[in-house]
């Protein structure tokens, strides 16, 4: 299974990301905690990266891509993408990773919360880039660059109503993916 999981800050991705992994037995891939382990262990990308993440902004495509792409050799098969791709570009790079690894995507899964929530899931969480300044900026850079992913995936994403209860949720998304590979497989 080749999956990215698409969603605004604070959606819950991670969480869910991570009991998917488990569920369907693939590695859960997400962005943030590769940077996040760069900067504890004082790499120089992890240092690079700090700036970006302590504004809310999104790391340079390149620097991000040449790390999926490590991580995507590193360990061929599936994954669970959480993070990543974040804009078009991030995008038709990972096609172009994949097509190289002769594979594609097998789904898309948007995660769908109203902006309240978010905020209040944000500041709950108390990340040390979950300031309100930060979070109101990284909110905006959501809208502005990956929001337009969803139109770059058109049909292919499966939107999931992601309130609820961490079971809830990742019942929901198990069983759009299990009907969506139905259809998948009726058609052909
Ligand atoms: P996350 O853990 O997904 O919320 O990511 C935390 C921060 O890491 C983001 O605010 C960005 O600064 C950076 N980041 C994570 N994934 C990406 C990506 N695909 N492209 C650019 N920056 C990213």
């Amino acid at each position: 299974m080749r999956l990215v999981i698409i969603g605004p800050p604070g959606a819950g991705k991670g969480t869910q990301a991570e009991r998917l992994a488990e569920q369907l037995d693939v590695p859960h891939i997400s962005t943030g905690d590769l940077f996040r382990s760069n900067l504890r262990d004082r790499t120089a990308l992890g240092l690079q990266a700090k700036q970006y993440m302590d504004a809310g902004e999104l790391v340079p495509g390149d620097l991000t891509v040449a790390m999926v792409h490590r991580r995507l050799v590193e360990e061929p098969g599936g994954f669970i993408l959480d993070g990543f791709p974040r804009t078009p570009d991030q995008a038709r790079a990972l096609e172009s990773m994949l097509a190289e690894m002769g594979s594609k995507l097998d789904a898309v899964v948007g995660f769908v919360v109203p902006e309240a929530v978010l905020v209040q899931r944000m500041l709950e969480r108390g990340r040390t880039d979950d300031t309100e300044e930060v979070i109101r900026r990284r909110l905006e850079v959501y809208r502005q660059e990956t929001e337009p992913l969803l139109r770059f995936y058109g049909d292919q994403v499966i939107s999931i109503d992601a309130v609820g209860t961490v079971e809830e949720i990742t019942h929901r998304v198990l069983d759009a993916l299990r009907s969506s590979s139905r259809r998948t497989t009726d058609v052909r």
